[in-house]
């Protein structure tokens, strides 16, 4: 039983017999079929003029930062998103973009006051400011509809762009009951990962203009992401995003049971207010020994990151009973 993330998730039966029977040729001249009824297929269903199959979620991001911003101009963005923090500061290495980061609220949100004051004027001594840039579900929280249309109004006012690291944004269509274009409606541009809770091996999309996507293409190509017989990968895609997309409810409803069960526990604490979707964070209290605990659970076959707070996440290769199995273990270990 693994909780320390949704990437783990295998292929499924269907997606390995798609991927050995996908037909497929070389994605670099355009000639995969797959692939390319994957990006037509996606940026339809979201949405979006244009759809482009790239090798992870950080290269999305990366091609919609530097896809929408030249050298010199700024994206903002919260402190802890994802393009921000955990990306070895691609848009800054590789795109020469300045990042703005802004404190996240406690819901994950972006104070619009505080990213105001943030917008530089157009004058020489500073960046340009070109994008808002979004997460979606971000730590597991889920950004209200509301708000996203707050954010296309001020991106509109401001004449920026918008973007949304959509990672997990399936994960929030679920937990808010909505279809996904009444999240995707509002942005310019957004990424998908199709390869963390929706199972599939390899693989995100980036979604935008025709225009955004042409420019994407030649820079995904520049980083070394022209790939191949790549429809191998997009078939596993497209299950993806048709047959493991309503299923997430089952690993929300078990990060809740798992939620409830933690709070249970003494030394740990978890705010359910914040367990919207398919992650748990669960502070531990500083006289446990988070480290042999998780190495106690290792022994037993239960794999957890050691950090405080301990970040547990459920997925399609845990069900209910395993919820239960990981609480009795924790409470043994603990005693
Ligand atoms: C995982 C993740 C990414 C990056 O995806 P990789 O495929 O791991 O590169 C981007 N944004 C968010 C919010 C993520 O959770």
């Amino acid at each position: 039983m693994d909780f320390r993330s949704d990437t783990v998730t295998q292929p499924t039966d269907a997606m390995r017999h798609a991927m050995a029977n996908a037909p497929v040729g070389d994605d670099v001249y355009g000639d995969d079929p797959s692939v390319n009824e994957l990006e037509q297929w996606a940026a339809q269903r979201h949405g979006f003029e244009a759809a482009l199959f790239t090798s992870s979620g950080t290269q999305a991001n990366l091609l919609a930062l530097m896809s929408h911003c030249e050298r010199g101009d700024e994206y903002l963005c919260g402190q802890q998103a994802h393009n921000y923090k955990y990306e070895a500061g691609g848009a800054a290495v590789l795109g020469s973009i300045q990042p703005q980061p802004i404190d996240n609220e406690p819901d994950g949100s972006l104070d619009f006051t505080k990213l105001a004051a943030a917008i530089k004027p157009d004058d020489f001594h500073f960046a340009r400011t070109k994008l808002l840039s979004l997460e979606n579900t971000i730590n597991g929280k889920v950004l209200p509809l509301s708000y996203l249309a707050q954010a296309r109004e001020f991106a509109d006012q401001h004449q920026l762009q918008l973007h949304l690291d959509g990672a997990r944004v399936y994960n929030a269509a679920v937990a808010l009951e909505v279809d996904i274009t009444e999240i995707s409606q509002h942005f310019d541009s957004m990424t998908i990962c199709l390869s963390k809770g929706l199972a599939a091996p390899i693989g995100s999309l980036l979604l935008g203009s025709k225009a955004l996507i042409a420019k994407a293409r030649r820079i995904r190509k520049m980083l070394g992401g022209g790939m191949r017989q790549a429809g191998i990968l997009a078939a596993a895609g497209k299950l993806a995003l048709t047959e493991q997309t309503l299923r997430l409810s089952d690993d929300h409803a078990n990060a809740k049971a798992l939620a409830i069960g933690l709070q249970q526990l003494a030394g740990f604490s978890v705010n359910p207010d914040f367990v919207h979707t398919n992650i748990v964070f669960a502070k531990v209290d500083p006289s446990i020994d988070i480290e042999a605990v998780c190495q106690q659970l290792a022994t037993q076959g239960i794999l957890v990151s050691p950090s405080n707070p301990i970040r547990f996440v459920t997925h399609k290769d845990v069900d209910s009973q395993d919820i239960a199995v990981l609480l009795e273990k924790l409470a043994e270990c603990l005693n």
